[in-house]
């Protein structure tokens, strides 16, 4: 009801540049759309037309036309465009007699409305698609975002608020664009038709009216705003409650394992706790609307026949004008109702698009240069020159003045206590970070410069866990060659010592291994993920070792699958187990992000520094 307020705030919206980047997302959807328009104008009508239908029915009713009494009374506001009406009804009475002219103009009703609901639905189905096609574009983009995002983006942000980013935000979104179609086509015409009428037939009642709809828009308004607020921070609560479910299925071997269960559920009754507070609080604002604007629109209501009746009273407009213009105030009130929820899920919806922007509109902080090269082998060697790295909002670097060269065709092994920066140097190589000091060069070239699709194409990554993901046994070992035969992929399984347990699965290759390959050994998950690299061949391997303990018959099929993964390959090789080093070309001993002692097992274990208490260490353990 509080339609001027409405119209401000819609206006507000309009120039809103969200709103016009919201309506960008429409673009692909032109002709859809169009028809949608088209559809909802016509409806508006259907609507606006009915109006004037009712005069000449509740005159024919009321007057006693027919019967040899004057057929229409005079109405005060004369027009052209009334007189032509009330002749043609004039007519109509004189044609069919009373009980026809009504059974006409009933007829009109009747048609009327079905026009109206017709294209009420045939607009509805024509934004179907429009709708969910803005929606499955934006989560499409989203995820391409993902996968272009830079790894230290995702160190930043909380994985449950990204789901639900995808989720509730993209929803909507969704709610938004119906919003857009109401408060931009059909709505304003209606309004604006009905307005029209009414002014047209007794422009002192509409005045009145208005000064009436202005007072509880104003109410209403306060508690619209409230409600924004309150909005906004409910979404950004459920997106911590996600995080914690995320979270709590992710670690649930963990969370049992320790008996955690009930410090995990009090971590996350808190959260849900305050969540619920929160969108009880939003409810009952919410809630307080419907009644408090009922209340009003009969306040407004009862005013206003009391009002109207004194004027009919007093001969300025005829009885069944008045009720007509009651029946145009009523077609104003649901539409302005429906305005006011439009605006409402719009403005939800452009707070809902900020959200996912954020995520589209995340700078790449690490993509190709302009004129990058292309690179289709490794020649000859990679240095690291005096690269220093800091995480963003690290205190003290990671990584300080790091010097290597790992030529082609050896083995270098990184070796150090936890947290010393191994993951970090191996984490450079295929630029998911770029140092913040010094280069990286390749083959004489900086790796800032080549293509980095080119780049990734070189190496191959086993990591520390296991990366599977929820499809088949050939799938996963297969996904980033998409030219790989049955015969290859088999050649690599047996060559990581994989196949034999495949071929025992209910399904062979076509087996599917669960969430996270959960369904496997932890021995067998690592042998998939040997197999992928095998298969992929790349020259140059970054191998996480992983640190999770196998039985000695797993850990030995393990260690052969790596070894012939080694195998003529340009290697960096983070190693927790200090027996698997030994064949490196040269050992690099990490502490604190320096390189504090280098060389081969003999001569470290003769240095009798850094890395011989690590060995000796391990052999105590
Ligand atoms: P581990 O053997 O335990 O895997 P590591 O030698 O591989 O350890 P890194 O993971 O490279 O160690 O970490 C080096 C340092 O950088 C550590 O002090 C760690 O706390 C810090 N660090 C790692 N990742 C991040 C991050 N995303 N943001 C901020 N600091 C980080």
């Amino acid at each position: 009801m509080p339609t001027l307020l409405r119209v401000k705030c819609w206006i507000n919206c309009l120039l809103n540049t969200k709103m016009i980047r919201l309506l960008r997302y429409y673009l692909p959807y032109k002709r859809l759309l169009t028809l949608a328009i088209v559809c909802n104008m016509l409806m508006s009508i259907f609507v606006v037309v009915s109006i004037p239908a009712l005069l000449p029915f509740l005159q024919i009713l009321f007057s006693g036309a027919g019967d040899g009494v004057t057929p229409t009374q005079p109405l005060p506001h004369k027009s052209g465009f009334q007189n032509q009406l009330d002749l043609f009804f004039e007519q109509l009475l004189l044609n069919h007699g009373r009980e026809g002219a009504l059974l006409i103009v009933c007829s009109f009703l009747v048609f009327a409305f079905l026009g109206k609901n017709l294209f009420r639905y045939l607009s509805l189905y024509f934004l179907a698609p429009v709708r969910n096609g803005v929606v499955r574009d934006l989560r499409q983009k989203m995820l391409q975002k993902m996968l272009d995002l830079p790894l230290s983006f995702f160190s930043e942000e909380r994985k449950g608020d990204l789901m639900s980013r995808f989720a509730a935000d993209v929803q909507e979104i969704e709610w938004s664009i119906m919003g857009v179609m109401e408060a931009l086509v059909r709505e304003p015409i209606v309004i604006s038709g009905s307005l029209a009428y009414m002014l047209w037939v007794g422009p002192s009642l509409t005045g009145f009216v208005f000064v009436l709809l202005l007072f509880s828009g104003v109410i209403i308004g306060s508690i619209g705003k409230t409600l924004r607020k309150q909005s906004g921070e409910a979404q950004s609560r459920l997106g911590t409650v996600m995080s914690l479910v995320e979270e709590t299925l992710g670690g649930l071997r963990i969370l049992k394992g320790f008996n955690a269960e009930k410090w995990q559920s009090e971590r996350f009754g808190k959260e849900n706790d305050s969540y619920a507070h929160t969108i009880t609080r939003l409810s009952r604002r919410r809630d307080l609307a419907s009644p408090l604007s009922e209340f009003l629109g009969i306040s407004v209501a009862s005013v206003l026949l009391w009002f109207g009746a004194k004027q009919v009273f007093a001969g300025e407009i005829t009885g069944p004008t008045f009720i007509t213009f009651l029946y145009a105030f009523y077609s104003i009130t649901e539409p302005a109702k429906a305005f006011s929820a439009a605006t409402y899920s719009i403005r939800k919806g452009l707070g809902a698009l900020e959200r996912v922007e954020a995520i589209l509109d995340a700078p790449l902080a690490i993509r190709d240069a302009d004129n990058a090269f292309e690179i289709t082998e490794f020649k000859d060697k990679i240095e690291f020159r005096n690269v220093s790295f800091q995480y963003a909002n690290a205190e003290r670097g990671a990584l300080e003045n790091i010097q290597l060269e790992i030529p082609k065709g050896k083995i270098v092994a990184l070796v150090g206590a936890s947290g010393a920066g191994k993951s970090t140097m191996a984490d450079l190589l295929p630029r998911f970070y770029d140092p913040s000091e010094g280069q990286i060069i390749l083959d004489g070239k900086n790796i800032r410069d080549l293509r980095m699709k080119d780049l990734r194409a070189l190496m191959g990554i086993v990591s520390q866990e296991a990366i599977l993901f929820n499809d088949t046994v050939r799938n996963n070992i297969a996904f980033s060659t998409d030219d790989a035969s049955a015969s290859e992929v088999e050649a690599a399984a047996k060559a990581a010592n994989a196949h034999e347990f495949i071929i025992n699965l209910p399904e062979g290759y076509d087996t599917n291994i669960g969430d996270r390959g959960s369904k496997l050994s932890g021995g067998q998950r690592q042998r998939l993920t040997i197999a992928r690299a095998l298969l992929k061949n790349p020259p140059i391997l970054i191998l996480d070792e992983a640190t999770s303990a196998l039985d000695s018959e797993s850990e030995k099929l393990v260690q052969a699958a790596l070894e012939r993964l080694l195998e003529n390959r340009t290697a960096l090789v983070i190693a927790h187990r200090l027996s698997t080093v030994q064949h490196a070309n040269e050992i690099i001993v990490l502490d604190g992000g320096r390189i504090v002692e280098r060389g081969t097992h003999d001569s470290l274990m003769q240095l009798s520094g850094y890395y011989r208490k690590l060995v000796d260490l391990q052999a105590i353990g």
